[in-house]
């Protein structure tokens, strides 16, 4: 994929500091996300994250879904009970600003992927384009290519690595619960309970 005007008006784009995107989406995360975070802050994996549910209509369990033996689930970055990332510090700051999902290292731009996981295109996040969230970011001096693409492309090995996991996940005949899944995938679990 090549630069172009409009990837390089995309790039120019300077955070405006609102904080919307780290209140009102839900984070995607990967397994390399969550153990950069349980290294960083010392939490364990299970209190790092949790899952959300399948829609019961849609039989489609490929990507990012696996199964547990209650339903089908996908992985996100836990909130406060007002709603707020559980990174969001009292000033608007991300408090584990070193160790964050690679989601929020390159938003409001997301990465498109085809099926082989090589990106073909740099768009502005879903979120802003279907206003599920109000971005404050403007044209200012933004993020260089060679940047944003060295991290896409580390979030690209990541996010691949991630889908075979739950590939394998899902292939297996007895399915287990959240934290079943977790240390399946390779992830630090601080409690023995099964949930
Ligand atoms: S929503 Fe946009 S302006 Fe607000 S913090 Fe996130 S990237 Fe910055
Ligand atoms: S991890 Fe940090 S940057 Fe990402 S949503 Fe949470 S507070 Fe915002």
């Amino acid at each position: 994929m090549k630069n172009n005007k409009r990837i390089s008006k995309l790039l120019k784009l300077d955070c405006g500091q609102c904080s919307s995107c780290c209140r009102d989406i839900q984070v995607d995360v990967t397994d390399a996300d969550v153990k950069r975070l349980v290294k960083h802050t010392g939490i364990s994996a299970d209190r790092l994250v949790r899952l959300y549910g399948h829609n019961k209509d849609d039989k489609d369990i490929e990507g990012d879904w696996f199964k547990l033996s209650y339903g089908k689930r996908a992985i996100v970055l836990n909130k406060k009970r007002n709603g707020d990332c559980m990174f969001l510090g009292k000033d608007n700051g991300c408090i584990a600003y070193k160790a964050r999902p690679m989601t929020c290292r390159i938003f409001p731009v997301c990465a498109v992927y085809d099926e082989e996981h090589d990106i073909v295109n740099l768009e502005k996040s879903e979120v802003i384009t279907d206003k599920t969230i109000t971005c404050k970011c403007s044209p200012g001096r933004g993020q260089t290519y060679n940047n944003i693409m060295s991290t896409a492309k580390r979030a690209r090995i990541e996010h691949a690595a991630f889908i075979r996991k739950i590939d394998h996940w899902n292939k297996r005949v007895k399915k287990g619960s959240k934290n079943d899944f977790l240390r399946f995938i390779g992830l630090y679990i601080s409690t023995n309970g099964s949930r």
